[in-house]
């Protein structure tokens, strides 16, 4: 059972599905812990018009694994474990062989995928439970708090991913654009690395929280002036605004061959930008998609080693589309993540009221 959006405009309700059943490289996971990503509002809507309903979302899974199939070695019941945005791939080509899998031709994500076993849509971690190959499961280093890990499989691995792709590194000027989960995580990595680490914000109140979480600097991407003292200086910018805006104030800031890597997925294109920025300095502009199994888990090992998680606010299940209304305003602190408790105390309420309440579903098929 979970949360889930029936259609691009109703809020999220009570759902009730079954998981698949537990195949030889299956590890069954209770679900503890779930952070709420941008993508999930994106896709409960249909904001990128490629959601097939119901959607249950959800891609920052941390849990307890309570059984495993008959081949499966690298985990057992009571380890803690983690799932992200994949559950899993085609194995043979050369994106899988690169441990790239995120760009498989036949990725299956976590939810509105096709599940390779069932060819039924796959359905995420606002629920009780997932049932993932065993290859997809993380393990979750047990000197971190689990809850504050949770967004470490979206936010942190989209944004660790290509900080390592372009080689961030001491010396260099490294900006991120938008503190919200994934800025927020971007910020943190980017200390890490030893690079001087600006934060571009439209939101005047998180100057000070940008600089907590590591910036050396924060800049009010509104004010022409404060833009103007970057120009031409940065080695590398990672972009991760929702929302169509005006990349030729961020590229301008580029020096000769920097990199602004995008990896905002807004509903509408952004205003192309223009090629004299980019020709004039030999600069790029770039897009990365979360990251392969392998890197995750190297990702995970690094937070460990140097005691990074995400900042977040607990909610309730019950509290998702309030916390999707907050998450369009900028106003998240920096990700929400889902006691997956409240979902029990709602199946309690269930059993004691039926299922014809008003906001609940069941689905028909799997109920
Ligand atoms: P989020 O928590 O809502 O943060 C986005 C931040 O962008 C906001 O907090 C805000 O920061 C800034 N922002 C929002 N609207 C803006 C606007 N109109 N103009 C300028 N700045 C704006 O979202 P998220 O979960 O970090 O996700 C960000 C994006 O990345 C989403 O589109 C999501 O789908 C995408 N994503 C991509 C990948 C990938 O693999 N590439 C993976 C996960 C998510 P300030 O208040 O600081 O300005
Ligand atoms: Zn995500």
């Amino acid at each position: 059972m979970g949360y889930a959006a029936f259609d691009p405009k109703s809020p999220l309700a009570f759902f009730q599905f079954q998981r698949r059943d537990l195949q030889p490289h299956d590890v069954h996971i209770d679900i503890l812990y779930c952070g709420v990503c941008h993508s999930d509002l994106h896709q409960a809507r249909n904001e990128w018009g490629n959601s097939t309903y119901p959607v249950v979302p959800g891609h920052e899974i941390v849990g307890r694994v309570v059984a495993v199939g008959s081949e499966v070695t690298k985990f057992k019941p009571g380890d803690m474990a983690g799932v992200g945005c994949l559950v899993d791939s085609c194995s043979d080509c050369s994106e899988c062989q690169a441990d790239l899998e995120q760009y498989c031709d036949y990725a299956v994500y976590t939810y509105n995928s096709a599940d390779r076993y069932t060819g039924k849509s796959t359905y995420g971690g606002y629920s009780n439970n997932i049932v993932v190959r065993d290859d997809f499961v993380l393990r979750i280093p047990d000197t971190l708090d689990p809850a504050a890990t949770a967004p470490l499989l979206c936010a942190g691995i989209t944004t660790y991913s290509p900080m390592r792709h372009w080689q961030v590194s001491p010396g260099q000027k490294v900006g991120v654009v938008g503190l919200g989960g994934l800025g927020h995580m971007a910020v943190k990595f980017a200390h890490a690395f030893g690079a001087h680490t600006v934060l571009f914000t439209t939101s005047a109140n998180k100057v000070e929280d940008g600089k907590r979480l590591g910036a050396d600097e924060v800049v009010i991407s509104k004010d022409p002036e404060q833009m103007r003292q970057h120009m031409a200086s940065f080695d590398f910018i990672i972009n991760t605004v929702a929302a169509p805006h005006d990349l030729d104030q961020y590229l301008m800031l580029l020096k000769r061959d920097g990199t602004m890597c995008l990896v905002g997925v807004p509903d509408h294109p952004h205003p192309s930008p223009s090629v004299g920025n980019l020709i004039f300095k030999r600069r790029k502009l770039g897009g990365s998609l979360i990251g392969g199994l392998k890197e995750t888990q190297e990702m995970l090992d690094f937070c460990a080693e140097h005691n990074i998680t995400s900042v977040i606010e607990m909610i309730n299940i019950q509290n998702i589309n309030e916390a999707y209304e907050r998450m369009l305003k900028s106003d998240v602190k920096y990700r929400f993540v889902i006691d997956l408790v409240s979902l029990q105390n709602e199946s309690q309420t269930t059993d004691q009221t039926g299922a014809a309440q008003s906001g609940m579903h069941i689905n028909p098929v799997a109920a």
